[in-house]
C-alpha cells in the first residue's frame, strides 16, 4: 500500500513525524508537506508565485519527504500529480496540533489537503489532536489513527470521503474507544484580542474560545471531551438536499 501523507503544522511539526511513523506498518510512506506552518489556510492554493520543491531527510523511516513552498492544498496536489510515481491508496493529513471538529474544518489546511485525495476517489483521513501544545505527545493519536484506517480498509468503505479523526489528549488507557460522529455546532466569544504594539499602535490577534452550542453526545466535540476518538465522513457535496427538494415547490423560478 502506498500512502502520502501532509500537513498544514510544516514538515518540522512532530504531529506529522509521529504520523508517518506509525503509518508505516501499514505501507510505503512519502511526506510531503509545507516547508512552514500553514494553519488555518483552508483549500487555498499558489497561484501567484512559483512553487519550490525541496527533498528533505526525514525522521521516520519512509520513502521521501518534501518540503513545499506553498499550502497543504498544493502540497497534496502537487504530491498526487507530480511528485509520487504513481496513484497512492491512501492520502492521511496530520497530526494536527489543535483540533478540527465543528465550524473549524471550514479552516483547516489539514482537512483541506486530505480533501485533494478525496476529490481524486482516494481514501482519504484528517487526523487532529485535541490540545494545542506543541509538546503534547502524538504517538497516541497516531496508534488511533491507524486503527481507524486499518478498520475503514477492512471494511471496504466509500473511499471519496475525508474520515475526520479528532483524538481526545489523555492518556492512552483514558480513551474510551472510537466513535462514529456527525460534524457538532459551537460559537465563539471574543474572537479578536485588541492589543498596542510597542510604537502605540493598535493590533487584532485572532483567539476564541469555542462554546458547544449542540451538545448531543455524537457530535464530533462532545465525543471528544467525554473522552472517545471521533471519527466523522466528510463529503465535499456541500448542496443541502432536503432543502433544494423544498425549494423546488416553494419558490417561483424566474424563466428568460
Ligand atoms: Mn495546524
Amino acid at each position: 500500500m502506498r500512502i502520502l501523507v501532509c500537513n498544514d503544522d510544516g514538515i518540522n511539526a512532530p504531529g506529522i513525524t509521529a504520523l508517518a511513523a506509525e503509518l508505516c506498518s501499514l505501507g510505503q510512506v512519502i511526506v510531503v508537506a509545507p516547508d512552514s506552518e500553514r494553519s488555518a489556510a483552508s483549500n487555498s492554493l499558489t497561484l501567484a508565485h512559483p512553487l519550490r520543491v525541496r527533498e528533505v531527510t526525514f525522521p521516520a523511516p519512509v520513502e521521501k519527504a518534501y518540503a513545499i513552498s506553498g499550502t497543504p492544498a498544493d502540497c497534496a496536489k502537487i504530491g498526487l500529480s507530480t511528485l509520487l510515481p504513481e496513484k497512492p491508496d491512501l492520502v492521511v493529513s496530520g497530526i494536527n496540533c489543535g483540533p478540527n471538529m465543528c465550524v473549524d474544518i471550514f479552516y483547516s489546511g489539514t482537512v483541506a489537503a486530505a480533501f485533494e485525495g478525496a476529490f481524486r476517489g482516494i481514501l482519504s483521513a484528517a487526523v487532529s489532536l485535541d490540545s494545542y501544545s506543541p509538546r503534547a505527545d502524538f504517538s497516541v493519536a497516531a496508534k488511533w489513527a491507524v486503527r481507524c484506517l486499518r478498520m475503514l480498509i477492512d471494511a471496504e468503505v466509500e473511499p471519496a470521503r475525508v474520515y475526520n479523526i479528532n483524538v481526545p489528549c489523555i492518556p492512552e488507557n483514558d480513551v474510551r474507544g472510537v466513535k462514529l460522529t456527525r460534524t457538532g455546532t459551537i460559537d465563539y466569544r471574543e474572537e479578536y484580542d485588541h492589543r498596542h504594539d510597542p510604537h502605540g499602535r493598535s493590533y487584532y490577534w485572532l483567539k476564541g474560545n469555542p462554546e458547544i452550542i449542540d451538545p448531543a453526545p455524537d457530535c464530533d466535540i462532545v465525543a471528544v471531551k467525554a473522552g472517545y476518538v471521533s471519527l466523522t465522513p466528510l463529503k465535499a457535496d456541500l448542496t443541502d438536499s432536503a432543502l433544494l427538494a423544498a425549494l423546488a415547490g416553494k419558490i417561483p423560478l424566474p424563466e428568460k
